[in-house]
């Protein structure tokens, strides 16, 4: 019986090990801290389920879906998605809706943007590098500026000039202006792109659900996961070919056939000895954005109708909103209150990441108002911080180049799979790392020569489908 040892138990993590646990494959998860679904958990909070921000699960890889399936079978209500984009003091519909963008913009903004987009049709850029040049070649300068380069820059914390063009491709590749204009047009008929989707499955307990479940499935096959117990580092042979095992923080060392790896890659690759120069150099210029996540329980049933909000205006630090209410009824447990999470993102040497949490509440209820979210005699009946690192890998401008480096290193070292989200330096959403823990268990199951690392550079590349088709079995 061959041995697997997967770090992690995030989707990435626990789609591999349930995978591999349904064959003849001994495997045993080392997970950091004691909570099972990385960043796509749920818990209790004040009564209530919630989830890290908001964690809308949408899939049209029909492995992803049999996942999804196997494990929630109908224990899941499908979401009407309602989602709005707050800007200069106004609230448009996203997806876009026609009537919706008409109403709340001048005559003279709609002129701008539709010339903008003219001339980007006649003229447009053919080498397209970083955010700004990318979105405005498709959409026009203008729409790029309201809709797109506050927003990108509060979540990125750089200029969208330096944001690579990779991002955008990844996460809006086929979306042209012209599609969301038909799109908002004709809503709900037809297939959509992937970023317009109106409805989506949830798990009627949280989207940790899905987890939680491949995890009591692991356990019941013989196979392990072990909380609290943080890898330091993945042992090589002297060649740096071939993974031994690994190493625990408590110095414990269990040697395996196969390593999985979800920990950060940056962490992985420093862990490593005789690391050529070359590719520490590369490895050293990658990193991540945070993300605080401040919980606050409102004593209201209706703050406001979307699943989440986000916040464009400039005028506040505050990037996006998730109303646990409005998700399914399941979550708030029969609770007249309202949860919500405010979104904040930084980075580890920004002052914000280690100030006291009461200073951070004080700044979100502040925001609220400013926003008139809230009422300003209106005060939250709980709060709680959350601090979630190395959430977003950023991809600036170059990185790809220093990726590409790192992994042709990595792709030496047969037996070793760095795979998800912070393990493989993808801005990855829960279905692609399950699909990447799929392939990889396929990998080693079946010896595949599956290229794990293209997973998730070509959103498109799925088989089209609509939402109803790959849920109803
Ligand atoms: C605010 C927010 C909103 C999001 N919204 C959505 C959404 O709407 N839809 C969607 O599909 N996705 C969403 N995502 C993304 C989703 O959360 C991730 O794609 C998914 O959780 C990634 O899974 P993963 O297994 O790759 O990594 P993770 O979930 O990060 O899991 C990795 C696990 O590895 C563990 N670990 C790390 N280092 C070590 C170590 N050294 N030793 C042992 N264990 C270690 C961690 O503790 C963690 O449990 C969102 C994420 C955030 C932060």
């Amino acid at each position: 019986m061959k041995k697997v040892i997967i770090i992690g138990a995030g989707p990435a993590g626990l789609s591999c090990a349930y995978q591999l646990s349904k064959e003849n494959f001994e495997v045993i998860v080392f997970e950091a801290s004691n909570n099972i679904g990385g960043m796509s958990r749920s818990f209790q909070l004040w009564g209530q389920i919630v989830d890290l921000g908001p964690h809308r699960f949408f899939s049209k890889q029909p492995d992803v879906n049999r996942f999804f399936n196997e494990l929630i079978k109908e224990d899941f209500t499908l979401v009407n998605r309602q989602t709005r984009i707050f800007y200069n003091g106004k609230y448009f519909q996203y997806p876009l809706k026609i009537g919706n963008v008409l109403k709340n913009l001048s005559f003279i903004t709609i002129f701008q943007i539709l010339w903008d987009y003219f001339i980007k049709i006649v003229f447009p850029l053919k080498n397209t590098k970083n955010l700004e040049e990318w979105i405005s070649n498709r959409f026009g300068k203008k729409l790029y500026t309201i809709f797109f380069k506050h927003y990108s820059e509060k979540l990125w914390g750089i200029k969208c000039t330096q944001i690579d063009a990779d991002w955008a491709a990844q996460r809006i590749k086929t979306l042209s202006l012209a599609q969301a204009v038909i799109s908002a047009f004709l809503s709900n008929k037809g297939n959509k792109h992937k970023t317009l989707v109106d409805q989506f499955a949830y798990p009627n307990n949280g989207t940790g659900t899905l987890y939680e479940r491949a995890a009591e499935a692991i356990k019941k096959q013989n196979s392990n996961i072990h909380f609290n117990s943080k890898i330091k580092r993945v042992l090589l042979d002297e060649s740096n070919k071939i993974a031994l095992g690994v190493e625990l923080l408590n110095g414990d060392i269990i040697e395996s056939d196969y390593v999985i790896s979800t920990m950060p890659l940056t962490s992985l690759l420093k862990g490593f000895n005789n690391t050529p120069k070359k590719v520490i150099d590369s490895i050293n210029t990658l990193y991540f954005r945070n993300t605080i996540l401040v919980y606050l329980e409102i004593d209201k049933e209706n703050l406001f109708s979307d699943n989440w909000l986000y916040i464009h205006s400039p005028d506040v630090k505050l990037g996006r909103i998730t109303n646990f209410r409005n998700w399914c009824p399941s979550l708030n447990k029969g609770k007249s209150s309202t949860i919500i999470a405010l979104e904040y993102w930084c980075f580890e040497s920004d002052t914000i990441w280690s100030e006291k949490d009461k200073n951070i509440i004080e700044m979100a209820v502040k925001e609220l108002h400013i926003i008139d979210l809230l009422d300003k005699n209106v005060t939250p009946i709980n709060s709680k911080i959350i601090r979630v690192p190395n959430c977003y890998p950023v991809y600036e401008t170059g990185y790809q180049q220093n990726l590409d480096i790192v992994i042709k290193h990595l792709k030496k070292i047969e037996n070793l799979l760095p795979i998800g989200r912070y393990g493989s330096f993808k801005y990855n959403n829960q279905d692609h790392s399950i699909l990447m823990g799929l392939l990889a268990a396929k990998k080693i199951t079946n010896n595949d020569t599956i290229d794990l690392w293209s997973v998730n550079t070509d959103t498109e590349y799925q088989e089209d489908a609509k939402v109803k088709d790959v849920l109803i079995y």
